[in-house]
């Protein structure tokens, strides 16, 4: 058996060679890849995405690394290589499609985690049920594949997804991790509000079904496998089922392995207009939230609209080097002359309309009237501007058809590699700007530009500061770093948290979190304790450690 170059904590190499060896049992050697040298770690690129670490490390290339990656080939499989890592006291790290761009990759909390890749092979759409408006999808299914399923079975015309800015994720993965979309189903905020129920492998191996799918289809024991047991017709119909609603700790957490999740679709609104509103000032940003709040809370905004910085939609449509010599971050007149350029505002607020012609225009001429009390703002819709720019790639998001483009502002740097930042904020003006103004503050002291983006939930926002930084600069990584740790810190002195983060920052975010003495994280160890004794899957995903991990010793 090959020699992984970081084995599990407190694990014999000899060990370890019997667990793989059991595992190979399972899954066969195809599917095992030992990750046996340092120098054979590429940090390949969003579409050749590496599942051994974190392709934009801002510590170590090496720090948060799998010891091997196993592709199960089934959900049997993976109940299999759960006994055997009890056995052998094994850290499993589950990924589906391991992009989780920004926020770690693949790669595990844990050095030397075992990285379950199980968008190999566990890649099917199970069922798509148009009167329903639902998906079945293992973890495997990207936004792009649920997409072409829908294409290729003629059914795109009836129903349509929900995608995030790229279109590479797994929709399980994504939405277990609580990001969001674009659209009306971008959730209330996010992906998560619309699943609708799970299987789950439980740290003990077994297979559980939550919400209307614990009520089997048709009494007694079921004809074939547990696995493929048909689930009840209502289990993607109602989330909850009876009795306690359990899918919240799954999503975020380390409690189990999903293998199966309902995502509700979207029907076709009947019609779709896309638009963007520039905002020619800085300071504009305190109206037009005010003016966002009472439009999004009475669905007048239907989908979940943004409202971007002018460098993110620089950065997707060319380098900084393409705009300027200047190296430090840009000061506010070159922002100014980006925007004149590009013929934006200093900030741009996309959206859409849906629905039958009537319903749109209706809706139109209520949202431009609100925005027109900002003075100078511009209305457009995608055939207005001959160019190429940010509203064409938006008027294929906000319709659910995935794309690939925003990865361009990764780039706004040689050798780019990225970080998000993402706090949550109140849906006011006063909110948006102090947030804005504390985050922009720190970015520059840290010598970078502010490239961000707040999408507009019904009742907050997500604000999304996207750290770009050059991979192969050690100051540039310590940099970006110092940052982030910065601003966790000032934010949360303002009672701010972080709605997702980098795998380096989970326990100083999960720490913020601290009301009564840590409750929260005192009752989600004592779950993790109780259900995972010897704390094999995920161990210190966001901040939750097990007690055969102790958090002190894993410290960054
Ligand atoms: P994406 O490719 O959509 O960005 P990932 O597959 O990388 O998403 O998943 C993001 C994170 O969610 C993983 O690092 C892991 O912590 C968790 N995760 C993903 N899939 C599963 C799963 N099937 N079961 C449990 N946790 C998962």
């Amino acid at each position: 058996m090959p020699v992984p170059f970081a084995l599990p904590p407190n694990t014999s190499q000899e060990t370890f060679a019997r667990f793989l060896a059991e595992v190979s049992q399972v899954v066969g050697d195809e599917n095992i890849t030992v990750v046996e040298k340092v120098e054979e770690l590429r940090d390949g690129s969003y579409l050749d995405q590496p599942r051994t670490h974190d392709p934009h490390h801002i510590v170590d290339q090496d720090y948060f690394m799998a010891s091997a990656v196993v592709c199960p080939r089934s959900v049997p499989d993976i109940q299999a290589i759960v006994h055997t890592a009890n056995e052998f006291k094994i850290p499993l790290w589950p990924t589906s499609i391991g992009r989780n761009t920004g926020y770690g990759g693949a790669a595990p909390r844990l050095r030397g985690s075992v990285v379950l890749d199980l968008g190999r092979h566990l890649n099917r759409v199970l069922e798509v049920n148009v009167d329903g408006a639902y998906a079945v999808l293992e973890p495997g299914v990207t936004f792009a594949d649920l997409y072409q399923y829908l294409v290729d079975n003629g059914l795109s015309d009836k129903l349509w997804i929900d995608v995030p800015d790229l279109g590479g994720g797994s929709v399980l993965g994504n939405t277990i991790e609580r990001g969001v979309g674009y659209t009306p189903y971008g959730g209330k905020s996010d992906h998560w509000m619309m699943h609708c129920g799970m299987e789950v492998v439980l740290p003990n191996g077994e297979l559980m079904r939550t919400g209307m799918g614990a009520l089997p289809k048709k009494p007694g024991k079921p004809d074939g496998p547990l696995h493929e047991d048909p689930g009840n017709d209502c289990w993607q119909l109602f989330p909850y089922g009876f009795g306690p609603y359990n899918d919240g700790i799954f999503s975020q957490g380390n409690l189990g392995i999903v293998t199966k999740m309902g995502m509700w679709l979207m029907p076709n609104p009947g019609g779709f207009q896309s638009y963007l509103i520039t905002i020619p000032r800085e300071e504009d940003l305190h109206q037009a939230v005010d003016i966002i709040r009472p439009l999004r809370l009475q669905m007048v905004l239907q989908n979940v609209p943004t409202i971007r910085h002018i460098l993110m939609d620089a950065g997707c449509l060319g380098t900084k080097a393409h705009y300027t010599s200047t190296k430090g971050p840009l000061d506010d007149a070159e922002i100014d002359a980006i925007a004149k350029r590009l013929n934006l505002g200093r900030w741009n607020f996309y959206g859409a309309l849906y629905g039958p012609e009537p319903a749109r225009k209706a809706l139109w001429g209520i949202i431009k009237e609100a925005f027109s009390a900002i003075p100078g703002a511009k209305f457009y819709f995608p055939e207005d501007i001959k160019e190429k720019s940010v509203l064409h790639i938006r008027h294929k998001t906000l319709q659910g058809i995935p794309t690939f483009d925003e990865l361009a502002w990764v780039d706004w740097v040689p050798n780019g590699a990225h970080l998000f930042f993402s706090p949550i904020s109140k849906v006011t003006g006063d909110d948006a700007m102090l947030q804005y103004s504390v985050t922009k503050k720190r970015v520059r002291e840290a010598g970078l530009d502010f490239i961000g983006t707040f999408t507009v939930g019904l009742r907050e926002m997500h604000h999304i500061v996207c750290i770009v930084f050059d991979r192969t600069d050690a100051e540039s990584k310590r940099k970006a770093h110092w940052l982030i740790k910065t601003l966790i810190d000032d934010c949360a002195a303002y009672g701010w948290g972080e709605y997702r983060t980098h795998l380096a920052l989970m326990d100083q975010i999960a720490g913020t979190y601290n009301w009564n003495n840590n409750i929260l994280m005192r009752f989600n160890e004592t779950i993790k304790n109780t259900l995972d004794p010897k704390g094999i899957i995920a161990p210190g995903k966001n901040g939750v450690w097990p007690s055969t991990y102790p958090r002190s010793m894993y410290k960054l």
